[in-house]
């Protein structure tokens, strides 16, 4: 038993099933439950108008609330966690840092580094696995989807998921107002589209019955939204999981696909830096900064590509079909390097992680894991099929209300008021395949 720990929490903002934190409740006698606005990824300042803090700032206080129900508080530091947690570790005496483990390049760098002052300073350090349902290095290497999908499911099987509560322990006392610290550091408002009352309905009411059928429908909604408050921990992936396993296999599957990502950042980390299958790795990529700027800008002229964009600039998500229609459409129509891409996702996203952005930004432009045969996506023929009504086109895109639905589908057969198509797709797929096929040929020359 510890005298004295801190809970340290990241990506994992909730108590209930929280695996590091009530292992830290069972370990120690007095806890600091702590969250850090790393200055190292924030910067000096935090982005006040960034709509992405409102999310944050809301879930930080529904987290406080829910400790108080444990006589507990929150104390937030804006700082670099390697000052402010030597600095908490003496003012408090701390025998010991408890947290749950994070994935990404520089979460994994900056864990190392507490570690070692840790043990410089004869403080335990523990990270439980808490994000995923299983963690990459559970699972043999795979490297194609499936067969890793059969090891991953025998593994969840074996381990006999039990979803824990966190019980009462003392609070290290700390004098500490979060109301007035987080008003003053993040303009009091709520994220306009994902509030925390919003997934405890989603969670409970979601038809994942449905979901086999509908999930790829752009105007219905039908996805389950998830993602966000995955991301932030504001539930346990367990939790899902239990909910899911005997109602939809294709959500099991999505899950697997979430853990896949982080299972190929772990055995093939030089995927942040090039492609993945090495074949491809001699595309030369366009670096056309007009045409990459209107495809940010929502003015490619193909009404889905456009739409899709406003959605995840103005929403800070994008539709699951979506993110792969426009991601086919910037690596294979305009062959614009998925670098691009995934950094302008990375800007926007709320539910950004950087192990499942790099591996489906890859895969979309068909040079990641998981190969499939080169398959560029007709954004006509994917408007229609996916957006039958234009639904989700003139959400977007009020201005094509009056226009023919051939015509917002099918810009390029189709008289319609709009923005002039940057580039033909019939053209434009053709290009790619032959630049794909001397892709090859200058990598045989290499050998
Ligand atoms: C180019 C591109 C970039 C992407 N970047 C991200 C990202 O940064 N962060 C992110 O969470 N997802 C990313 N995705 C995956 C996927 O599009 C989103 O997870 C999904 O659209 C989120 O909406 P949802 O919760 O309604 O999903 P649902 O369809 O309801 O799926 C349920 C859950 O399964 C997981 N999931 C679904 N599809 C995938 C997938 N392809 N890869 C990994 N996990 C998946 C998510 O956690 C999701 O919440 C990306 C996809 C593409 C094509």
């Amino acid at each position: 038993m510890y005298k004295n720990s801190i809970f340290w929490f990241r990506q994992d903002l909730r108590i209930f099933d929280n695996k590091g934190l009530i292992k830290a409740i069972k370990s120690s006698e007095n806890l600091l439950a702590i969250f850090i606005f790393d200055k190292n990824i924030v910067g000096d300042f935090l982005w006040l108008k960034d709509k992405k803090f409102l999310f944050l700032k809301e879930a930080l206080f529904s987290l406080d609330e829910e400790l108080k129900e444990l006589w507990w508080k929150l104390v937030i530091y804006n700082d670099f966690p390697e000052r402010i947690i030597p600095k908490l570790c003496e003012e408090y005496s701390i025998n010991a840092i408890f947290t749950n483990r994070s994935y990404g390049r520089y979460w994994k760098g900056r864990d190392e580094k507490i570690l070692s002052y840790c043990l410089e300073n004869d403080i335990d350090f523990f990270g439980e696995n808490d994000f995923l349902l299983n963690e990459p290095e559970e699972i043999e290497q795979r490297k194609v989807f499936t067969p890793y999908y059969k090891l991953w499911s025998k593994k969840l099987f074996e381990k006999k998921i039990v979803l824990e509560r966190a019980e009462n322990v003392n609070q290290t006392e700390v004098d500490f107002d979060i109301k007035k610290y987080l008003n003053e550091l993040i303009p009091w408002e709520k994220h306009p589209y994902f509030t925390l009352d919003f997934w405890k309905q989603r969670l409970e009411e979601f038809n994942y019955e449905k979901y086999d059928d509908t999930r790829n429908y752009l105007g219905m909604d039908w996805t389950s939204k998830l993602s966000v408050y995955l991301r932030f921990g504001i539930f346990s992936v367990r939790d899902v999981y239990l909910k899911v396993k005997d109602i939809s296999e294709t959500f099991v599957k999505e899950l697997a696909w979430r853990d896949f990502w982080q299972h190929i950042s772990y055995y093939f980390p030089y995927v942040k830096e090039f492609e993945f299958q090495e074949k491809r790795r001699n595309i030369k990529w366009r670096y056309d900064k007009d045409l990459f700027r209107k495809w940010c800008d929502w003015e490619t002229g193909y009404p889905v590509i456009d739409a899709a964009m406003k959605q995840l600039v103005e929403e800070d998500s994008m539709h699951g079909r979506a993110r792969m229609i426009v991601a086919s459409f910037l690596t294979k129509d305009l062959l614009i390097d998925w670098r691009w891409g995934e950094a302008f996702f990375k800007k926007h996203l709320l539910d950004y992680d950087e192990n499942v952005n790099f591996g489906n930004w890859q895969w979309s432009a068909s040079v990641g894991a998981d190969p499939k045969p080169l398959r560029i996506f007709n954004p006509c023929l994917q408007s229609e099929k996916f957006d039958r009504e234009g639904e989700f086109i003139r959400k977007y895109l009020p201005e094509l209300e009056g226009e023919d639905l051939k015509g917002i589908h099918n810009p390029l057969e189709n008289e319609i008021d709009y923005l002039a198509v940057i580039v033909d797709h019939r053209e434009a797929q053709r290009e790619c395949r032959e630049e794909f096929r001397r892709s090859v040929e200058r990598g045989k020359v290499k050998d």
